[in-house]
């Protein structure tokens, strides 16, 4: 198979914020299963095997790291009652929406030493796959998305806790329950948190018809609406290049690429949609019955996402944990991009539900990874978690407080020996060392105090001095060498970026390099600082590669974006360039909803201003909300919406043209390591380009 081949047939292109977990799905085409991932060969011509060194490094860690407590195996497979006979997941839209069989060699009792052993054994963990029981009464369908989709058995149907990330996927889920246990209404839906891989299936269980009778309810915590759509729209673009790399998401599944991610194996690729809640819980705890299920909620914000709640359930003396706790420290900071969380709120609130639920509590379950058993282990789980959480925000700052900066805290920050012991707080989703550094960017940004990288030159320009004062690029290549054979990568990596920074086309200085982040990244026990390693490498070696899938930001998100958010992100799309000089003021109405707002051009800069009309404004349009949605989804062009009376524009017209002049469109391609040829994708690999403002965020 050509490498191209192997491309085109690409992955879900996830949206999410920190994914946060959080992700949004961008679905397009075929999940890819490679036939040699069975046979342990390389997906790439050039790609090679681990070194001694690596191969080494696992032995070492085989030995060292406690695999004999199977606890997590134990818990992981109690309470199974049965798989589908599928393994994939068709989309809506035609192509595969979900392959749990693309994942299989993984489950050949073989280690692999082209990933971690660790990281190895939470991929193999993260292979559950069809219906569990939690406790008579409380359900999970896991394997069929990112996360797990629960459902809690009520007087007359079914109470869905996080419905997937795409309707069809969900739907799946259900039909699965449906089928095992007898059809069931959904009376409720409860969204755990904002990342989209916890509602974006919300369609494939409920009909909205439902919702707006209130007739079903969709319960979700206070600020969730505004951060299931903003988190991400900003930066879309950009952190939708960036999970190329977080999320590997063209990497082939293989042991030499795509293994795992952390929470789950992958995020499904179909439709997202979004129905918004009609019950909002707001205070600190909430209690409410639904269908005679009592469900005490505790409102956390500022943890895992800026929206998100736990809930507990008396009667069932059972604790849902949401995204808070599962089987990995999470992201501080994501490497998708995102902003820093709160490892010290985090801590604080699984400490508040460890002394309000964690003392009677006999079953722990989460929108991630497995349940958790009897009061003693949930209480060692909850600790360690609170622990690790707080001993990372505090360990930082004590090393920060000391002067120890942002470029050196990641190699001397050190977790605690008890907890690197405990399997359920290894830092698969945030490694230690991009989350020791978020820690201090969170508190002091991202400046060491040295003022050499205050101002510094761009890595380009910089480069060539390196190059010409080390000899050359030959001297370079030939101690890059030298340093690969000794297994310093590291080092090695240190001299080669600047090679290929000076010199973008050099294709032997960017294989070498490749070969470096290659064995780097099958070291990496995180599977986002893994995937990040092995993209670049396949970027170095063949160029960005083929299929960024089609995807599709269902109207649904759209809808839900403010008009405000839509037109700040105006403002990030202007060419300020292309503007200087030009000058405009709009005033703006949305009759249905009563919004008005002045969009003003200046200084080369659009802003906009929610509530107010200019007196001299030199254009009025005047459009209801319920039509500019359309335009805002790219479904019809602003110019149709004017030309079928929709819009109506009063007074100088040559204000709208320009503004549509001066407006870019992101592209998906751009370059990230030096020489991988940016290249404009084509409509169908670009992802963005009419749906800009839909992403939201997980992960
Ligand atoms: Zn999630």
């Amino acid at each position: 198979m050509t490498i191209t081949k192997i491309l085109t047939v690409t992955a879900a292109i996830a949206i999410f914020s920190g994914f946060g977990c959080m992700a949004f799905a961008a679905g397009g085409g075929g999940v890819l299963t490679d036939p040699d991932a069975m046979e342990g060969k390389h997906f790439h011509p050039k790609g090679k095997m681990p070194s001694k060194f690596t191969v080494e490094k696992q032995n070492n860690l085989r030995q060292q790291m406690p695999f004999g407590d199977k606890k997590d195996f134990e818990e992981q497979k109690k309470g199974f009652i049965a798989a589908p006979n599928f393994k994939q997941i068709k989309a809506e839209a035609g192509h595969v929406a979900w392959d749990m069989g693309s994942y299989m060699w993984l489950l050949q009792g073989k280690d692999f030493d082209s990933i971690h052993p660790s990281l190895q054994r939470q991929a193999i963990l993260n292979m559950n796959y069809g219906l569990y029981e939690v406790i008579p009464g409380i359900y999970q369908v896991r394997g069929f998305d990112l996360a797990n989709i629960s459902f809690i058995k009520s007087k007359t149907g079914w109470i869905v806790f996080d419905p997937l990330t795409a309707k069809e996927t969900a739907k799946a889920a259900l039909d699965l329950i449906n089928d095992k246990l007898g059809k069931r209404p959904v009376v409720a839906v409860v969204y755990s948190h904002s990342h989209a891989d916890h509602w974006g299936g919300v369609r494939g269980v409920v009909d909205e018809a439902d919702v707006k009778s209130g007739k079903v309810k969709i319960i979700a915590p206070v600020g969730f609406m505004d951060h299931a759509v903003a988190e991400n729209v900003y930066a879309g673009n950009a952190m939708n290049r960036r999970l190329f790399y977080q999320y590997g998401v063209l990497l082939p599944r293989s042991p030499f690429g795509h293994a795992d991610q952390s929470i789950g194996k992958n995020v499904a690729a179909g439709n997202t949609g979004l129905i918004p809640p009609n019950v909002i819980i707001t205070k600190d705890f909430e209690e409410l019955t639904v269908d005679g299920i009592r469900m005490i909620f505790q409102n956390t914000p500022g943890t895992e996402a800026p929206a998100e709640m736990n809930t507990y359930f008396p009667q069932f003396k059972t604790f849902w944990a949401a995204e808070n706790i599962v089987a990995t420290i999470h992201n501080i900071y994501t490497l998708r991009g995102a902003l820093v969380r709160d490892a010290l709120e985090w801590s604080k609130q699984i400490n508040v539900a460890l002394y309000k639920f964690g003392q009677e509590a006999e079953v722990m379950f989460a929108s991630h990874s497995w349940p958790r058993w009897g009061n003693a282990r949930i209480q060692q789980v909850m600790r360690a978690q609170r622990d690790t959480y707080a001993n990372l925000n505090n360990g930082v700052l004590f090393l920060a407080n000391q002067g120890v900066t942002i470029n050196q805290v990641h190699n001397v920050y050190e977790v605690p020996e008890s907890l690197q012991k405990q399997w359920a707080v290894r830092s698969y989703h945030g490694s230690v060392e991009h989350n020791s550094r978020a820690v201090i960017n969170r508190y002091l940004g991202y400046w060491d105090g040295n003022p050499t990288t205050l101002i510094p030159l761009s890595p380009e320009d910089s480069a060539p001095l390196y190059v010409e004062m080390m000899g050359g690029a030959a001297k370079i290549i030939a101690r890059g060498k030298e340093l690969y054979e000794q297994g310093k990568y590291l080092y090695a990596q240190e001299i080669l970026n600047k090679l290929v920074y000076a010199e973008p086309g050099n294709q032997e200085a960017k294989d070498l390099l490749a070969d470096v982040f290659e064995q780097i990244g099958y070291q990496q026990e995180s599977p986002s600082v893994r995937n990040s390693f092995l993209a670049a490498a396949l970027e170095l070696r063949s160029g960005i590669p083929e299929g960024a899938s089609p995807k599709t930001s269902g109207p649904d998100v759209v809808r839900a974006m403010t008009t405000e958010l839509w037109l700040d992100f105006l403002g990030v799309r202007l060419n300020s360039k292309k503007a200087a000089g030009k000058q405009f003021k709009i005033n703006l109405s949305t009759p249905d909803n009563g919004e008005k707002f002045v969009v003003e051009l200046s200084n080369a800069t659009l802003t906009n201003v929610e509530g107010f009309q200019a007196d001299d404004a030199d254009l009025s349009i005047t459009i209801n909300r319920s039509d500019l949605v359309q335009t805002m989804m790219g479904a019809v062009g602003f110019d149709e919406q004017i030309a079928s009376g929709k819009a109506k524009l009063v007074g100088n017209r040559d204000a709208y043209e320009q503004l549509k002049t001066l407006l870019v469109h992101f592209d998906l391609g751009f370059e990230i390591m030096p020489g991988t040829g940016a290249r404009d994708l084509t409509p169908e690999e670009n992802t963005f380009k009419q749906e800009e403002l839909g992403r939201t965020d997980g992960g």
